[in-house]
């Protein structure tokens, strides 16, 4: 259904003396005017002795019509609508006495004369008979709202619980719209059922107008028919809800008017004021471009939110006096009527989806499928396959396959069905998986060297990975050295290549996170005064390449009688199985080298600085303890005073000093950077070595005990900077030592801290004198 208008009707309650002279209902049936001069003080004005009229177009002007047919016309679509799911609403609204109650209840003692909620019971019943493709469940609520207060008119009855009026809260669920919690529900089978609970709020409403003094034309009361559909033909989750609303609002004369007192004011302040509030948020429905309706002002238009601005069937009487002196009333009332007219609602199906239901529904569907399937099956002649979930069994032969394919010894993987098809791939992932791991861990060991602890060392593997592929590309790039190949310190071509080298782990220090560490905690940014390191470390590097010249052997280099000595073995992996991490040592000693001669260069141009400031310091003071004593006396002609001269002397010491500074800053960089390599010198020389030992003993020792010796029998690299690549194989117990105390300091921390590092002697720098 589409958006629509609230429909409004009019219903005039009949009297013997109908003011035709002010009450004027056109042949259209749809419009009524009305003729009234207001009761002005100023009479004689003449315009005002005019009477003013009012026209009034509505959905149908009802008069004299009986309750069968005010029912046919106005209420009946509504009510049919609810038992297709449609909410609706019918309201009446008018002054007391207007005939609200006789148009909603209508009379209880004729049958005839029942009103619009018996009808609408019989109606939903005999629908109910009548539909018998669908199961419908109905229950009534009978709300009354006095004085603010929501009253249960049916909480006397068996069954449901005796909720105080306090406990009664108006609420919305998402979904499922306003509803009241703490009102009971009945189910209903019968319109006789149904009728015996209308009466019997019928008969609270009274009591409580007698025992608690309440004018039951003061409170507004809200019947409400809770209809549920399930269609009986389709095993559908679907289901459809409705309520449908009869309501009987409170007489709407105003205040000044009934005369009230005590108990009755207050009952008319709260009836004036809900219905006000029911009136605002009629405007604002009506005004389309506010997006603020305030229904939660009173009890009655937050209960009745869905029904004035929902998506509910929405239909308005107008009860009318038709005498003369109801006439303001009657106008007041078809203003309001009016108002409604301008509110559009969106009726649509409340359908909802039983879970429980739909998963039986699925249930049934997915087996019904299956069955399907093998049928399908069968009749292509592949009668062993199953849908069901894979058994254990099924996922390790699943997983056993998967392997075999990957080793090769297995050609195919024939597809079963979709589930087994998911699974391999599944395996694959996983295969996919472990392998990335196993590369990891490899790489990690090959680079690393020794194992870490790797949540506490994350960082520093990362450092450590970067440079070494970064390195690894630039030995991919340079190739194995051949034969006789220049020496570093020696050859132009070399110097050129470190000093790109150079340039290279410079940029690689600025961005490296080890670097700004070292730097950090190196020192406090004092001036200090350094000296230059000693000369013998930087250019005795050992040398693993002086020998590492030739290619690989294109076959066998040994006879299998004969195992070679280890020396001869360590040259031959170096060029063959060890080339690779003999590359990068090799580039990490170029660099170090590299980094080491600058941190020479750098320390001289600080020291220089440092005895110029102390130079300038030292003329400084001097000039001051001449001028502190017989300066005067001193001055010569051609001189400038020597208050100038101090000023310049002064400046210059600045001038000195920022230098110091700047120079000193990037001392402290390099520094750590030769700290740094030379950390990754001694990692590759040990992974070298050890890398060596392991396929020594795999390809010339044969017998257990001598694979037992391995660490014990690996070949000295070096001792010292100044010592070349093992000489003999004794100094392998030392190595082996040195090995072994790394991989414990390394194990403690990856990142070696300049402080850690200088304490090693050798490679410390000279201390620093601070300069004031
Ligand atoms: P309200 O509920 O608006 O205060 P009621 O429904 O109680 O008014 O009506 C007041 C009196 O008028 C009742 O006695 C009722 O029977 C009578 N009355 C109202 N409307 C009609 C009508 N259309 N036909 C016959 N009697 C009516
Ligand atoms: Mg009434």
């Amino acid at each position: 259904m589409k958006s629509r208008e609230v429909q409004v009707f009019v219903r005039i309650r009949p009297t013997a003396n109908f003011a035709r002279h002010l009450i004027e209902c056109l042949p259209d049936g749809q419009t009524v005017n009305i003729y009234h001069r207001k009761n002005s003080k100023k009479l004689q004005d003449s315009r005002k002795r005019q009477p003013s009229s009012w026209s009034f177009q509505l959905e149908g002007i009802l008069q004299d019509v009986s309750q069968e047919e005010f029912y046919t016309r106005v209420c009946r679509r509504v009510v049919l609508g609810a038992l297709d799911g449609y909410n609706g609403t019918v309201m009446c609204f008018g002054q007391t006495g207007a005939g609200k109650t006789y148009t909603m209840t209508g009379s209880t003692e004729s049958y005839k004369q029942r009103g619009v909620i018996p009808r609408a019971l019989q109606e939903v019943f005999q629908e109910v008979e009548k539909r018998t493709e669908h199961a419908f469940n109905v229950h009534l609520s009978y709300l009354e709202i006095y004085n603010e207060t929501l009253v249960d008119l049916l909480s006397s009855l068996r069954g449901s619980s005796h909720q105080s009026p306090h406990s009664m809260v108006v609420m919305e669920e998402p979904g499922r719209g306003v509803l009241i919690r703490g009102l009971s529900l009945h189910p209903v089978h019968s319109e006789e059922e149904a009728l015996n609970l209308l009466f019997e709020g019928e008969m609270n409403r009274i009591i409580g107008s007698h025992a608690l003094n309440r004018n039951s034309s003061r409170s507004h009361c809200i019947f409400t028919v809770h209809v549920e559909c399930r269609s009986r033909t389709l095993s559908d989750a679907k289901y459809v809800t409705s309520k449908l609303n009869l309501v009987d609002l409170a007489g709407s004369e105003r205040l000044g008017k009934t005369g009230s007192e005590g108990q009755m004011m207050k009952e008319a302040v709260y009836i004036n004021r809900s219905l006000s509030f029911l009136e605002q948020a009629i405007l604002a429905l009506a005004d389309h471009r506010r997006d603020h309706v305030p229904f939660r002002q009173s009890k009655l238009t937050h209960a009745l939110k869905d029904s004035l601005g929902g998506n509910c069937n929405t239909v308005l009487v107008a009860n009318i006096y038709s005498e003369a002196a109801q006439i303001e009333e009657t106008l007041s009332t078809l203003r309001f009527a009016c108002r409604m007219k301008c509110v559009r609602t969106d009726p649509a199906v409340n359908e909802r989806v039983d879970l429980a239901a739909q998963i039986k529904k699925l249930e049934k569907d997915v087996q019904m499928l299956k069955e399907e399937l093998s049928l399908c099956n069968t009749l292509a002649k592949r009668p062993s396959i199953t849908y069901e979930s894979l058994s254990e069994a099924q996922l390790a032969e699943i997983h056993s396959q998967v392997q075999r394919y990957l080793a090769g010894s297995l050609e195919n993987i024939s597809i079963v069905n979709i589930r087994q098809v998911h699974a391999v791939f599944a395996q694959f992932k996983l295969a996919v998986q472990e392998q990335e791991q196993k590369v990891k861990a490899q790489l990690r060991q090959t680079y690393n060297l020794v194992k870490k602890d790797q949540s506490a060392n994350t960082a520093a593997i990362k450092e450590w990975d970067i440079r070494s592929s970064t390195e690894d590309v630039e030995a991919g790039s340079t190739g194995v050295p051949k034969k006789n190949a220049p020496r570093p310190s020696s050859t132009k071509a070399k110097t050129k290549k470190l000093s790109e080298k150079q340039n290279q782990s410079k940029r690689r220090g600025e961005g490296s996170p080890v670097s700004r560490k070292h730097l950090e905690s190196a020192s406090k940014s004092k001036l200090h005064s350094v000296q230059t390191p000693e000369r013998e470390h930087e250019s005795q590097e050992p040398d693993t390449e002086s020998q590492d010249t030739q290619e690989p052997p294109a076959s066998e280099p040994f006879p299998p009688d004969s195992p070679p000595t280890k020396e001869q073995a360590f040259e031959v992996f170096k060029v063959g199985q060890g080339s690779k991490i003999n590359l990068i040592l090799k580039d990490n000693k170029a660099v170090l080298l590299e980094r080491r001669s600058l941190l020479r260069q750098l320390s001289e141009e600080v020291n220089t600085a440092k005895r110029e400031i102390d130079c300038t310091t030292a003329t400084l003071q001097q000039h001051r303890e001449l001028r502190g004593g017989q300066g005067q006396y001193l001055v010569m002609e051609n001189e400038p005073p020597l208050q100038e001269a101090e000023i310049t002397l002064l400046m210059q010491l600045r001038a000195l000093k920022a230098v110091y500074r700047q120079r000193y800053e990037v001392l402290r960089d390099i520094k750590a950077e030769v700290n740094y390599c030379e950390h990754l010198v001694d990692q590759c020389r040990v992974r070298l070595l050890t890398e060596f030992e392991s396929w020594y003993k795999k390809s010339f020792l044969v017998h257990e005990q001598e694979l037992d010796i391995t660490m014990e029998e690996s070949p000295r690299e070096e001792e010292d900077a100044e010592k070349g690549l093992p000489d003999e194989p004794s100094s392998e117990s030392f190595y082996n030592a040195r090995y072994r105390t790394l991989k414990r300091r390394n194990s403690r921390a990856l990142v070696f801290t300049p402080v850690q590092r200088n304490s090693s002697g050798q490679r410390r720098l000279p201390p620093i004198l601070p300069v004031t």
